[in-house]
């Protein structure tokens, strides 16, 4: 069994689901997962933000509007308008749903989940659909149904052990040999609907992956493989043809968006190599991560935006370290904060962590708790490993620099954002 994911952007059109398979129509035993088409989640967070402030015009409008355009695709594919009656569904389930919700803050994260998990149920019931009629047999899979996640929605992390037997009962004895599955969704213990974090998918498919046994797992991005920057900011950015599984979690936690930074822990457990392949081109090699790999020799660089530096201080002086440094982040970890870069003198600590809806809530419960706190907002964190002197001169100095932090191989820097 191979496991192959396909990302928005590839499916964002007719032609995105045709180049899928005719990707697709070259494997047999093969588990494919799905994202939503295009900027499909986004709309879906609209929607979502409508529920929230109570505009159900506003979030139907949006809903129609994903409708349309998911109907213009079919029509396209198809040669004919053609209508597809499990995605009918899908979007009348989605209208009564978001009609029918009594909204309260807290429960933000359980509509956000509800609500955003229909991209991935349209995708696949549309991909599906397609590739059954055009001579590829294939089992649409529920993913609600067989990735147990913990109880925790927006962010939830996969129960690999009661999974398993749920998703390998889908898969053996069927009589397909292609089954396509919706990334980014599961469910909690109880029953209601899960995502795993934006960008989820990949996740996903490491997770089908780890439970199938797969040998080996693909990302089909737009773009030739894993590049040492982002070439939309840096543009002499460089092809990387092989990189070990340390190398691309850390880069990918550092806010690379080749992969998810969940994908390759279930990867590495079971050795199985991921493929990051160009969607454009099937025969171009791209990027293999695997355990062993070759040294990368070139500089990496990685920027997070959207940061806020936060700076922590104990009002009576106590050591933050020493005394008060477990407290503050069990406080963090319970609005779901998280750091990407701690820094600390005697009784200061200095955080840079993703922007957040909880951010103003957590520094009212430091203040509370008998901290000040400050933060600013709108910074960049900026990571670099294996710098040079030369990349050191020109990132690491210069006013809009507010901490850096380094290492012999890693230079990370926080700045005001451009
Ligand atoms: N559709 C989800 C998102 O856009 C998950 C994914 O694409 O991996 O975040
Ligand atoms: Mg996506």
């Amino acid at each position: 069994m191979k496991v192959y994911k396909f990302g928005g952007a590839s499916v964002k059109n007719a032609d995105g689901v045709r180049n899928l398979r005719s990707i697709v129509s070259d494997e047999e035993n093969l588990f494919v997962i799905v994202s939503a088409m295009g900027k499909t989640t986004n709309a879906l967070e609209r929607v979502f933000a409508g529920v929230q402030k109570g505009d159900l015009a506003f979030s139907n409008a949006e809903i129609e509007a994903l409708r349309a355009s998911h109907a213009a695709i079919i029509d396209d594919l198809y040669h004919e308008p053609h209508r597809i009656e499990a995605v009918d569904a899908l979007f009348d389930e989605l209208e009564k749903l978001v009609a029918d919700i009594k909204y309260r803050d807290e429960d933000a994260e359980l509509w956000y989940d509800a609500i955003v998990s229909y991209g991935e149920l349209v995708s696949t019931r549309i991909i599906s659909d397609y590739l059954n009629h055009s001579g590829l047999p294939n089992k649409w899979i529920d993913m609600r149904r067989c990735i147990v996640t913990q109880q925790r929605h927006k962010d939830a992390s996969v129960d690999l052990e009661a999974s398993t037997p749920l998703l390998r009962a889908e898969v053996n004895g069927a009589r397909e040999k292609v089954f396509i599955g919706q990334g980014f969704i599961g469910g909690a213990p109880d029953g209601t609907t899960t995502t795993l974090g934006r960008e989820g998918s990949d996740y996903s498919a490491a997770v089908a992956a780890y439970i199938l046994d797969a040998e080996s797992m693909a990302v089909w991005k737009d773009v030739d493989g894993v590049l040492n920057a982002d070439p939309k900011i840096f543009p002499d950015a460089q092809h990387i043809a092989e990189l070990s599984y340390l190398d691309a979690i850390e880069l990918a936690y550092s806010g690379a968006q080749i992969i998810h930074p969940k994908t390759i822990k279930p990867l590495q457990n079971k050795n199985i190599p991921l493929y990051v392949r160009p969607f454009g081109d099937k025969r171009k090699p791209g990027t293999v991560i695997r355990g062993i790999s070759a040294r990368v020799d070139i500089p990496i660089l990685i920027l997070k935006r959207d940061q806020v530096l936060i700076n922590v201080r104990p009002r009576d002086f106590s050591f933050v370290l020493e005394e008060r440094l477990a407290e503050i982040f069990s406080l963090l970890a319970r609005y779901r904060i998280k750091s990407h870069l701690v820094n600390n003198s005697a009784v200061n600590l200095s955080l840079c962590v993703d922007n957040s809806w909880h951010i103003s809530e957590a520094m009212k419960a430091l203040r509370a708790d008998g901290f000040d706190v400050m933060h600013i907002e709108g910074m960049e964190l900026l990571t670099i490993r294996g710098y040079t002197t030369e990349l050191f001169d020109r990132y690491a100095l210069g006013r809009d620099v507010y901490l850096r932090q380094a290492t012999q191989s890693t230079l990370r820097i926080v700045r005001k954002g451009k």
